[in-house]
Formats: structure tokens, sequence, C-alpha cells
């Protein structure tokens, strides 16, 4: 019914897949199968059964199961179509990334417009701007120069979704932020506000630096974390989303005591909030302390900063926030 998708399951095989994602068997039982820790939920005794032989898993855990399209569907919360495109493309290589990257970081400091938004949003210190890798595409086709006069192939630049068809770079007009392994583009025009390349959003932003405190800050958006950086809160990680996927979660679950303020945005119909409490609660269940930090109507933590809210009063919101 699915030639593709059979092509695919054949070609890369399920356990070849589950290794390349850092998955170690414990042990080995009957008939050649394999039993290990779930990478779907946070699992403490091996709970996942990997058959090989018929290229399925099974989760004693959390009962879930399938082929190795349904794993990266579960595992970074794709629909079926983007396990496919993802599992066929995987995702750009991290020196592309990079060499993107630092490409729209030097046409920021060309760009007077995107400057300027940065400033809007309330964020301006150098530093900031410069840990961040912060950057700008200018949009056209220099971005396709840049990158075919450093050897890559056009073919490559336009699976990545880097480029389109006709040669532009799709983040045209857009204040782009380096995440591990993605790329978010914040339009400062008419176009889709927020962009992220085909394939995988990554876990928490810089989870790295945060993973040990005992206390962190989750945000949604990067403007968010980047304004809280400006004031002082360093311990903050940031989820591009109020909807952590799988991999965000396990971060979160990984068996260290932490307090986690969720700090997501106060929004009109009230989904930050209810996205909040539903995150909350699943913390707790899991032996993790989660508040809920209210900010004020209609705000999130960046527009809070922008219209002269300060480090101190945003401290205030912390110690007030609830279980
Ligand atoms: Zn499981």
């Amino acid at each position: 019914m699915w030639p593709a998708a059979n092509a695919l399951k054949q070609q890369i095989p399920l356990l070849d897949y589950l290794q390349s994602q850092d998955w170690k068997p414990a042990r080995r039982i009957s008939h050649g199968r394999l039993m290990g820790l779930c990478p779907l939920h946070p699992d403490h005794q091996p709970s996942f059964l990997v058959d090989p032989g018929k290229n399925l898993f099974y989760c004693y855990g959390c009962g879930r199961g399938g082929d190795v399209i349904r794993f990266v569907e579960l595992y970074y919360d794709v629909r079926f179509g983007e396990a496919m495109a993802l599992l066929r493309h995987g995702t750009p290589p991290g020196s592309l990334l990079k060499d993107v990257a630092s490409f729209y970081q030097v046409q920021l400091h060309r760009h007077a417009e995107a400057v300027a938004y940065l400033q809007q949003r309330g964020i301006q210190q150098p530093q900031v701007i410069e840990e961040l890798a912060i950057g700008y595409a200018p949009g056209g086709r220099c971005l396709r120069q840049w990158l075919t006069s450093l050897g890559y192939l056009l073919g490559d630049l336009q699976q990545a979704g880097l480029v389109n068809a006709a040669g532009y770079d799709t983040f045209s007009h857009r204040v782009v932020f380096p995440l591990g392994a993605n790329l978010y583009g914040r339009s400062m025009g008419q176009a889709a506000p927020h962009r992220f390349l085909p394939g995988v959003k990554g876990g928490l932003y810089g989870w790295e630096r945060v993973s040990t405190l005992r206390e962190i800050v989750l945000v949604e958006g990067m403007f968010d974390l980047a304004v809280l950086w400006q004031a002082g809160f360093r311990n903050v990680t940031c989820a591009l989303s109020n909807h952590l996927n799988a991999l965000q979660l396990r971060q979160l679950c990984d068996g260290v005591t932490r307090r986690v303020y969720v700090a997501f945005d106060s929004d009109a119909n009230g989904s930050g909030q209810q996205a909040a409490q539903r995150l909350s609660s699943y913390l707790s269940q899991r032996q993790l302390t989660a508040m809920c930090v209210e900010l004020p109507d209609g705000f999130d933590p960046n527009s809070f900063f922008v219209s002269g809210g300060d480090a101190n009063q945003f401290q205030r919101l912390l110690e007030r926030a609830r279980q």
C-alpha cells in the first residue's frame, strides 16, 4: 500500500536508526530481540523491546509500538509524511548550518532595519546578540551565492530547505536564531511570523548550559529568552512552542531534582496558560517541582520587558508563581 514507506524501512533498519540516536540495548532476549530503556518517555527499567528481525518495536511502559517510521513520528512529534522526509534526508549537516548562521550574523550588522527590529523587540545588548548568534537573512540569492562559493551543491541547499526552487533564500527578511539542529526565523514583514527548516526542532535551547541548575525558567520563544538573558536571568531555556516534543520532555525529566518555572505567553484565549498547566501537572507527576508564572494578561516575557518591565518585577512574578 505504501511502496515508498516499505522501501524506506528496508533502507533504514529500525535498530540502525535507534543506534544512530544513541539507543543502547540493556540485554538480549530470545529470538535475537533486545530490551532497553524507552526513548519515548522517561524510563528507569528497560521496557522497550526491539525485534530486529521483524523491524518492529514495542514498549511495555507506554504501550506504543510500530516500525521505524512510527518511531520517528513519536520521537519527533511529527506526522507520517514529515517522518518519511526526516528519514529520507536526515537533518542538514552541522557544518552547513554553521556556515549559514555565520553568513546571517555578518548580514545583521549590514542591515540597519534588522538591528532596528531587534531593538524594537527589546534586544540591544551586543553581547547577547553575539552569544545567541542572532543574524539576518536579507533575501534574494545572496545566501545561495555564498554557500555555492564555499562548495555546497544547490541541490543540497534545496533539500535542506534553505533555498527554494528558484534559488531564493527561504528565510528572506527574517531575523534568524541558530538552534542546535535547526534555524528559527522571525519574519520582520508580512510573511508568516515563524519559520523553521523542515525536520527536527531539536531539544530545549541551550540545554547543556542549564541542565545542572536547580531552578530553571522555561519560555516559549527565543525573544523571551533573549530579553531574560539581558535582564540577567541566565537560567532560561526555550521550547520554541508551548507544546514540548518527546525529546524536550525527556530532557526535563532526566532524573535531576529541579524546579521549573513555566513562563509561557499569557494569551487572550488562554492557550498559553492551559499549556503551562498541562505541562506543570505532567512534570509534577514525575517528581519535579513545576511553577506556573502568571504574566499580566496578553503579555509574554518579551513584551513584558519591552513595555517597561524590569528584572525586579520579573523576579516578583517568579516568587508569586504557583504550583
Ligand atoms: Zn515507552
